[in-house]
C-alpha cells in the first residue's frame, strides 16, 4: 500500500518535508500544492535578486522533484480553490508549509500614509511576485528610511542603494530595474530600535555595504559605544562581534565624494509616528537607552526625539504568517497551533492527519537550511503516526480528488509545466545577460507552461 501525502506550499520547508518522506523507506506518493503556477516560495520571491548563490538551493529542490513519487500541483490555492478538509479526506497526511506571507505592522500613527510600505510589498514587487506586480513606489525623493535591523532590512537597503549596472547583473525584474534605475534616492537610513550589539542582521550581509559601486556606509562612532552589558553580549556572540567589527570599520572610513549615495546606520531609535499630509514626509523617532543584564537588556525612552525627513519608509520588522481557513491558528505568534509538527486544536488535541512545517510552524526566523531540520522533525511525527494509526482511513481516494478538480476551470501546472516556464525565463534572461527574466503575471506563467521552446 502507498501512503498519499499532500504538502501545501513549495518553499524550502515544503521541499525538505517532501525529501524526508521520499527518503523514509516507506512507500509514499507526495503531492505538493502551490497557489502559484511556479514553485520555490520565498527562494524565488523573497531571496534578494543579487544573492544568486542562495538561490542555488533550487537545484536540490529540482532533484527532489525528479523523484517518480513526487508531483507538483501548481496554481491551486488550498483554502480558496479547495479546503484543507478536502485534502484531509483524500490523503493519509497533509503537511502545511505555507510560510509567512504577510508582514508585522508597526502599530504607529501614519503607518497607512502613501509612501509607507512594507518590506513584503517591496521585496515581492522587485522579485516579481504576481500579488505585488502592480504596486508602485516613489523613488523620486532623496531620502528613504528602512525600519528594522534584520537581514530583510539589509536586502531592501542594498537593492535601493545599488547602481543600475549592479542590479542589471541580478535577476531583479525588468519593471523594478527600470524604476530603480531612475531613482533619485541618495540617503538611506537603516534604523535599529536596539543597539549595534543586538542587531539581527549578519556579518556577511552587512559587509557588502563596504563594497557598493555608488553607495557608501556611514556610522556615527558615538552610536557604537557599548554599555557594560552589551560588551558582555558581544563577547559571547561571534555574530554580534563580527557585526560590530564591520560597523567600526565603516565608522572609520574616509568619505568617497565620487559615491553619490549614503547609507546611514542608526541605532537606539524607535519609530513613534510617520508624518506627512497624505504622503510620508518624515518619521519621528524616540531615542532609547538600554539597561539591565547582558542577554536580557530592555529599552526605555530618553525623552529625546529625532525627526528624519523621507518620502519612502520601508517597514522591515518581520514577516507574519497568515491563517489558513479551517486550521487552528494562534493570532499572537501568527503560527498554526502545533506540537512536534502535529496540528492541535484549542484543547491541545492533535488534529488527525494534519501537520505543519517551516515558518508557519515556528515563525519567520532562521536561514533556508533551518527549515530542513524543522521539516524533518515534522515528518518524524507524521511517520510515527502512520505506523500507529489505522492504515486506510481516507474518505475518498487521491484519484477521485483529482477527478473532482478536473471538473472545474482551475488549470493545474505540473513540474513539466514549471520546467517550460523556467526555460523561457532563463532564455529571456540570457538575452539580457541576466540569470533569468521572471514572468510576473499568472496568465503569462500559465501560457508559458504549455509552450516548449523551439
Ligand atoms: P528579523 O531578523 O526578525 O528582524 C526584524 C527586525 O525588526 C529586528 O531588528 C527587530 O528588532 C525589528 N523590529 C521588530 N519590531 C519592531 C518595531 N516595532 N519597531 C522597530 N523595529 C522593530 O526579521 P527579517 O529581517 O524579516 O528576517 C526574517 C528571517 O529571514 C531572519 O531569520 C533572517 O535572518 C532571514 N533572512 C536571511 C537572509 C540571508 O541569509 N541573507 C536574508 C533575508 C532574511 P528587535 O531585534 O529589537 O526585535
Amino acid at each position: 500500500m502507498v501512503f498519499n501525502i499532500a504538502i501545501v506550499g513549495s518553499g524550502p520547508a515544503g521541499f525538505y518535508a517532501a525529501d524526508a518522506l521520499l527518503r523514509s523507506g516507506i512507500p509514499v506518493q507526495v503531492d505538493m500544492f502551490d497557489r502559484l503556477p511556479v514553485p520555490f516560495g520565498l527562494v524565488r520571491h523573497g531571496v534578494a535578486p543579487d544573492h544568486q548563490k542562495l538561490k542555488s538551493v533550487t537545484a536540490v529542490f529540482e532533484q527532489i522533484a525528479d523523484h517518480r513519487n513526487f508531483s507538483f500541483v501548481g496554481n491551486l490555492d488550498v483554502g480558496r480553490d479547495v479546503r484543507v478538509s478536502q485534502l484531509q479526506a483524500a490523503y493519509h497526511g497533509v503537511v502545511l508549509a505555507t510560510g509567512a506571507m504577510s508582514d508585522r505592522p508597526l502599530g504607529i500613527l501614519g503607518e497607512e500614509l502613501s509612501g509607507s510600505v512594507s518590506a513584503t510589498e517591496l521585496v515581492g514587487w522587485y522579485n516579481g511576485h504576481p500579488d505585488f506586480r502592480d504596486k508602485s513606489f516613489d523613488f523620486s525623493h532623496p531620502s528613504a528610511i528602512v525600519i528594522g535591523n534584520g537581514n530583510v532590512a539589509l536586502d531592501v537597503c542594498r537593492v535601493l542603494a545599488k547602481s543600475a549596472d549592479e542590479l542589471r547583473r541580478s535577476d531583479i525584474c525588468e519593471h523594478a530595474l527600470e524604476a530603480l534605475a531612475a531613482s533619485k534616492i541618495t540617503d538611506i537610513y537603516v534604523i535599529g530600535r536596539r543597539g549595534p550589539a543586538q542587531a539581527k542582521f549578519t556579518g556577511k550581509e552587512l559587509r557588502e555595504f563596504g563594497d557598493l559601486e555608488e553607495a557608501q556606509p556611514f556610522v556615527d562612532p558615538a552610536e557604537l559605544q557599548l554599555d557594560e552589558a552589551s560588551t558582555a553580549e558581544i563577547a559571547s556572540s561571534p555574530s554580534a562581534s563580527k557585526n560590530l567589527e564591520i560597523l567600526r570599520g565603516f565608522a572609520q572610513r574616509q568619505e568617497t565624494p565620487a559615491k553619490r549615495k549614503r547609507i546611514h546606520f542608526r541605532f537606539l531609535l524607535a519609530p513613534s509616528s510617520i508624518q506627512g499630509k497624505g504622503t510620508v514626509e518624515r518619521v519621528e523617532f524616540e531615542t532609547l537607552r538600554l539597561s539591565g543584564q547582558a542577554g536580557s537588556q530592555t529599552t526605555s525612552a530618553t525623552g529625546e526625539r529625532v525627526l528624519i525627513p523621507a518620502h519612502l519608509v520601508v517597514r522591515s520588522v518581520g514577516y507574519r504568517g497568515t491563517s489558513i481557513s479551517g486550521v487552528p491558528f494562534d493570532e499572537r505568534s501568527a503560527t498554526v497551533l502545533q506540537q512536534e509538527g502535529r496540528v492541535i486544536d484549542g484543547h491541545g488535541n492533535p488534529v488527525p492527519g494534519l501537520y505543519v512545517a517551516g515558518w508557519i510552524k515556528r515563525g519567520p526566523s532562521g536561514i533556508i537550511g533551518t527549515n530542513r531540520a524543522c521539516a524533518i522533525d515534522t515528518i518524524d511525527s507524521l511517520l510515527a503516526d502512520l505506523k500507529t494509526t489505522e492504515c486506510d482511513v481516507r474518505d475518498i481516494s487521491r484519484e477521485l480528488f483529482f477527478a473532482s478538480l478536473r471538473g472545474r476551470s482551475v488549470k493545474l501546472i505540473d513540474f513539466q509545466g514549471w520546467r517550460r516556464i523556467d526555460a523561457l525565463e532563463r532564455a529571456n534572461g540570457a538575452a539580457k545577460a541576466k540569470p533569468r527574466e521572471k514572468l510576473t503575471r499568472v496568465a503569462a506563467m500559465l501560457k508559458a507552461s504549455e509552450q516548449s521552446l523551439a
